[in-house]
């Protein structure tokens, strides 16, 4: 197959809010790299921050950068020292890359590279025809794996890796945050064993979403009931042994303090907007143990993520709306709406 010189790319081209579809090259590979044709690419917080142009996106994206980093798609070319993957292949990817200096990365812990870039935020994303991403950081996908579950890996990695934190099995948990992340992390908490799982938010319409994600969480909004009388009503008389904190509120953090078992164990995704003060003894006087979650395990998570999906873990209801990678703008004005699962975007006809 011969590429093409030029691709179609959302690119954060202006210091203000939206993103704009360019041409530019087909990115070159090196020897260790492989050119991803990108077929479905999907929507993340992350991308609404850069669309937006909020203090975040201003401090560390830089204009002129191709966003996104949801996709999956096939092997378009392999660099000539690539062994591992072939063209032709349905793969997805690791957004991280990692360097090979740190501690950490000599370690084999590359998830706590601190010299990690994230593609569609430090390096050329997604939101493209063609990707050149590292071999080390390409997953294949098998052929029943759907292009578009390819294209959420990402997130539900960050649910995998948070979820599978400490034992779930036969425990009681709490998952604070019913966004894309804790809904799904809902899901891998019944797949994985616990006995009761609550989810919790402040929106109705996030929660309803739930409950075709997570059928079997209780879902609770905080505004309107009480999490002491949940728990009553479902036979829980001391706390929650495991808490999954995924939505950055302060509230929502303090809450899950009152509510854990003693001894208990926190893992903790979310990220709080702005510091906040913890009564620590709290912490201390329960023996909690509170865990800060990034990203994903390179690549133990993602074994354990295709294993999840190869044994029955179905997110598929996940997905809300798809639109032609053309219309890129209704699906960001959707998402501002904050009524919607994840949305796709289809590349291959732009
Ligand atoms: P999201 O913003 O879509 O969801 C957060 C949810 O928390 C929202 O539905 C919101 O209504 C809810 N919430 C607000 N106040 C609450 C309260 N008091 N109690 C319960 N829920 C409350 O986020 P997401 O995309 O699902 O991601 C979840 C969190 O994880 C975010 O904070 C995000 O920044 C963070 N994140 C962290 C990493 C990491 O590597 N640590 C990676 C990805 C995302
Ligand atoms: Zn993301």
């Amino acid at each position: 197959m011969t590429l093409p010189k030029t691709m179609k790319c959302l690119v954060k081209a202006k210091a203000e809010k939206g993103l704009w579809l360019e041409q530019r090259p087909v990115p070159e590979i090196e020897p260790d790299e492989v050119l991803i044709k990108v077929e479905r690419t999907a929507i993340c917080g992350t991308d609404m921050h850069i669309y937006k142009w909020d203090d975040w996106a201003k401090n560390n994206v830089l204009v002129g950068l191709i966003t996104g980093h949801e996709y999956s798609g096939h092997v378009a070319a392999v660099g000539s020292g690539v062994r591992r993957v072939d063209v032709g292949q349905k793969v997805t990817g690791e957004g991280h890359v990692v360097g090979n200096r740190s501690r950490n990365a000599r370690a084999g812990r590359f998830h706590l590279d601190p010299d990690t870039k994230g593609i569609g935020v430090n390096l050329p994303g997604a939101f493209a025809e063609y990707l050149a991403l590292p071999e080390f950081n390409v997953i294949p996908l098998k052929d029943d794996v759907p292009l578009e579950i390819g294209a959420i890996m990402d997130p539900l990695g960050n649910a995998v890796h948070t979820a599978l934190s400490f034992d779930l099995v036969g425990e009681d948990v709490l998952i604070t945050g019913a966004g894309p992340i804790g809904i799904m992390a809902a899901a891998v908490a019944e797949e994985a064993g616990a006995r009761r799982v609550v989810l919790t938010d402040i929106n109705d319409w996030r929660l309803e979403f739930a409950s075709k994600v997570a059928p079997k969480t209780r879902l609770v909004n905080v505004i309107n009931e009480n999490l002491r009388d949940v728990m009553t009503e479902i036979g829980m008389n001391e706390g929650f042994d495991v808490g999954l904190e995924m939505s950055g509120a302060e509230p929502a953090f303090n809450q899950m303090l009152d509510h854990m078992i003693m001894g208990g164990n926190i893992a903790m995704l979310g990220i709080p907007a702005k510091p906040f003060p913890v009564d620590f003894g709290k912490i201390v006087g329960k023996a909690l143990t509170v865990r800060g979650i990034y990203g994903r395990q390179m690549y133990e998570t993602w074994y354990k993520m295709i294993a999840l999906l190869d044994s029955g873990l179905d997110v598929s209801a996940m997905i809300t709306h798809r639109f032609e990678a053309r219309d890129f703008q209704k699906a960001f004005d959707l998402m501002e709406t904050g009524k919607t699962g994840k949305v796709i975007l289809d590349w291959n006809a732009i």
